[in-house]
Order: C-alpha cells, then sequence, then structure tokens
C-alpha cells in the first residue's frame, strides 16, 4: 500500500510502539492510588506532561490530558463558553473548521449563543479588518484552527492573537494539524486554549491534550473523580499518554524530516501536473503546511477515481476524513467560495514520515493512467 493519508492518521512510530508495549506490560497500577506502583504510573504521566508542555512553552500545570483532538476541542469550547457566559454570549469561529468544532459550536448555537463566522476566500485568506468588526463587547470566545486538514492552508493565528490579545476574549485554536509539524509557543501567539492530538504525529490513537492558560475560566464537561485538575474525570489513559509524549519527543529527532517531506509533496504535485494539466491544486501559492496537497480533478468520476485508487493500493482522502465512505461534498471548500464541481471533485493527499520517492513517483504513474482511462469513459 501506498500511504498518502496522513493528516486523517499517521502509522505509530516505531519508537513509539515500544514505549507502549513496555508500559502496557509493566506499568498497571491506577496514577491515582498512593502505593508506590500507583506513583510509578503517575510519574509517567507527569513526565509526558511535561514533554507537551515544553514543546509549546507553557507550564505543566496547564496541560490537560483527553481522548483525543474531539474532546480537547469539546472541552475547549463548551467548558469556556458556559463558564463564561455572565460576560457575553457570542462566539467567533470560521466555516472551514474541523467538523469537532462546526459541530460542537452548532451546539452551543442551538442552547442561545450566537455565533459569526468569519470569511476564508478561496486562496485560504482570513479577512483580519471583517473580523474586527464581529467583535462585540457580548463576544467571549474566538476559534480559530491553526492549519485547516483539508486543504492545508496555515491561518493568521499570530495575527489573530495580537488583536485579541488586550481583551478578555478567549482565544481557542485547534492545533492538530500543525502540532509537531509547526514550531511555536503559545505565549508568542497569545492563544488562551490550544488543542493537540497524538494519532496525527505518529502516536497512538484516543489521546490527545488541551492547554489551557492559567486564569482562564472553564467547567469540565465529565463529572466524576478529580483526575486532570476536575477538568477530566476519569482514570488516565496511562499508555496513550506515555506513547504522546514519546511522540513528541520523536518529532524533535526528527525535524529534519519536515523538508523532505515538502519535497515530496511538492515533487508530487509538479510531476502530477505536468501529466494532467488541468488539475489544480488548491491555494498552492498561500501559506500552507508541508505534507498536505489538495487536488481538484475536473470532468471525471471523483468516486471512481478513488475507488481505482484503492484497487491500486494508493490510500488517500476526499474532502474530510470523517465524511469518507460516503463522499460528501466538502465544507472546507463550499466555505472558502469555490465552486460545486470543486468541493466534490477534490482529493486529498496526505505525505508523512514513512513515505518514499519511489512511492511518488509510483502513485503519479498510477493516478495519471486511472485518470486518463476514466477521462475516455
Ligand atoms: C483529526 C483532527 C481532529 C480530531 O482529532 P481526533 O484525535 O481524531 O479526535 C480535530 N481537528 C483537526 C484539525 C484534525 O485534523
Amino acid at each position: 500500500m501506498i500511504y498518502f493519508d496522513n493528516a486523517a492518521t499517521t502509522p505509530i512510530d516505531p519508537a513509539v510502539l515500544i514505549k507502549l508495549k513496555e508500559i502496557e506490560s509493566e506499568f498497571y497500577a491506577n496514577p491515582s492510588s498512593i502505593h508506590s506502583a500507583g506513583q510509578k504510573s503517575r510519574f509517567i504521566i507527569e513526565k509526558s506532561r511535561d514533554i507537551i508542555a515544553e514543546s509549546i512553552g507553557c507550564f505543566s500545570k496547564e496541560i490537560i490530558f483527553s481522548s483525543g483532538g474531539t474532546e480537547s476541542n469539546n472541552l475547549a469550547i463548551i467548558g469556556t463558553a458556559l463558564a463564561n457566559r455572565d460576560k457575553g454570549n457570542h462566539i467567533i469561529t470560521t466555516g472551514v473548521e474541523h467538523i469537532s468544532v462546526i459541530n460542537t459550536i452548532k451546539y452551543l448555537s442551538s442552547i442561545g449563543f450566537n455565533v459569526s463566522y468569519i470569511d476564508v476566500d478561496k486562496n485560504g485568506k482570513i479577512d483580519l479588518d471583517t473580523f474586527q468588526k464581529l467583535m462585540s463587547k457580548e463576544t467571549i470566545l474566538v476559534s480559530v484552527m491553526m492549519v485547516n486538514n483539508e486543504i492545508g492552508n496555515i491561518f493568521p493565528i499570530q495575527e489573530i492573537g495580537e488583536i485579541l490579545k488586550n481583551t478578555e476574549v478567549i482565544f481557542h485554536t485547534d492545533a492538530i494539524q500543525s502540532y509537531g509539524k509547526i514550531d511555536f509557543t503559545v505565549n508568542d501567539l497569545n492563544i488562551d486554549l490550544l488543542s493537540m492530538s497524538a494519532h496525527k504525529i505518529y502516536g497512538p490513537k484516543g489521546v490527545g491534550a488541551l492547554f489551557i492558560r492559567s486564569g482562564t475560566k472553564i467547567n469540565n464537561l465529565f463529572f466524576g473523580g478529580s483526575q486532570e485538575r476536575t477538568l477530566r474525570a476519569g482514570t488516565e489513559n496511562l499508555t496513550g499518554i506515555a506513547g504522546f509524549g514519546k511522540a513528541i519527543e520523536q518529532t524533535v529527532v526528527t525535524k529534519n524530516e519536515r523538508e523532505r517531506i515538502k519535497i515530496l509533496r511538492d515533487t508530487f504535485e509538479e510531476k502530477l501536473l505536468s501529466l494532467i494539466p488541468e488539475i489544480i491544486v488548491h491555494c498552492r501559492h498561500s501559506p500552507r503546511i508541508f505534507n498536505l496537497s489538495n487536488i481538484y480533478f475536473p470532468d471525471i468520476s471523483i468516486d471512481s477515481l478513488i475507488l481505482n485508487l484503492d484497487l491500486e493500493g494508493i490510500a488517500c482522502s476526499s474532502g474530510s476524513a470523517c465524511s469518507s465512505g460516503s463522499i460528501n461534498p466538502s465544507h472546507v471548500l463550499s466555505a472558502m467560495h469555490l465552486p460545486k464541481e470543486h468541493t466534490e471533485n477534490s482529493i486529498r493527499f496526505s505525505f508523512g514520515r514513512f513515505n518514499t520517492n519511489d512511492e511518488v513517483d509510483r502513485a503519479v504513474k498510477i493516478i495519471s493512467e486511472i485518470h486518463n482511462r476514466l477521462k475516455k469513459e
């Protein structure tokens, strides 16, 4: 298989796998137990918390572990909206967020919050002037993702943070596609809440984290024990948390892979464009993460293309990974005002640590052959 779906999830890094096996076989005591076996488990969790805190330049006590990106987004958005309702009921976001943000904010809208959407144009550009005009005395929360998971464009988080800096408005960013790939600190970007997930960076599935700046008023969503400073009740995912920490340590070791993956992505696009000139690479000339490519294929059946790619062993994704299986038009491309054909006929290829030049060459050849065949149908 040629796996070009690294934005949906990544294979486990071998060093992470060793860590998972070690923890799962040797440590089983409850980290909340006061006996020494429990304290050993506690130590493992706190070590991961330190690694993650250091990676974004915050204090360890500002990191809460969760079951993944979706839960981190839910806790960040619902938790702060409900805790700050006395200050106002207005939330600002974009239409291109991951579905775990879109649907969470839809829920808040259904219980009485007002929501405004910042416009994103077809080049993935956010209009910061209109954003500022959307702000009102009622605004309590702004949620804008750092890197989009379908197109890969990078949003102006630093500029938004600068605008919000001397206000009481809470700033949340979904950093799940950028964490471990782009270096930043939460202080440089003036972020109050930042969502992370392990399985997009060669860690295990089902574990994530949320940075919560100290002093941010936030409610818990789960009720139970006092784990994670009562913000996330339930016995911690010890193995997952250890694997998450290891995955972050690995991103430091593998820092120079970013350039290599960017070259794979760029080569893929250049070769494909030379063989099929009518395709369009979305946001090709906008600020973009190095590992992702979203391509519009005009005048063919996109379902047949994806099906045939799968038969040839190439894994990629149409629109949002969450809606693949049934191919839905992309809500991201729609929100960016792209024509209907683009929202339906685009495919995301996402590259990662374990991809090779040879895979890119083979994939380009296979894609153009299938494309030519489908074009004749
Ligand atoms: C994958 C993803 C999520 C969801 O994370 P899970 O850990 O799968 O719940 C949220 N936001 C973005 C941008 C993502 O890419």
